[in-house]
């Protein structure tokens, strides 16, 4: 069923202008709140889908983070994922599952897990 927006509906009664041509004008306020608010609801239910991959919590992920990165600046990235590689053994994760949550943000090798996978982006 296709509902007709309050603001086409008066147009109509009111023998005016309504049809797509015309919804630039007539987009009340609210209107474009009510969008704004559907978008927000959408990313942010994007997000929480995203997030969900990734096998750590965001205290985890920020460390795994922070010990990668400063491997990376002490001793360059050679585009593996040694130094995750090494975190996920010492702390008894699974290197498969965190593979996959981490290429899901683009963290194909350690820098770019530093750049792309960061935890206040991912967990907002
Ligand atoms: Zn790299």
């Amino acid at each position: 069923m296709i509902t007709v927006p309050a603001y086409v509906r008066a147009e109509v009664a009111d023998g005016g202008p309504a049809g797509p041509w015309h919804h630039r004008q007539v987009v009340s306020a609210e209107e474009r709140a009510r969008r704004r608010q559907l978008r927000d609801a959408y990313k942010h239910a994007e997000r929480t889908a995203r997030a969900a991959l990734m096998p750590l919590d965001k205290g985890e992920l920020d460390d795994l983070v922070k010990f990668v990165d400063a491997r990376v600046v002490a001793e360059g990235c050679d585009h593996t994922r040694r130094f995750t590689v090494q975190w996920a053994a010492e702390h008894q994760v699974s290197l498969d599952r965190l593979v996959e949550g981490l290429e899901e943000f683009d963290g194909y090798c350690d820098c770019e897990v530093v750049m792309n996978c960061d935890p206040d982006q991912i967990y907002g």
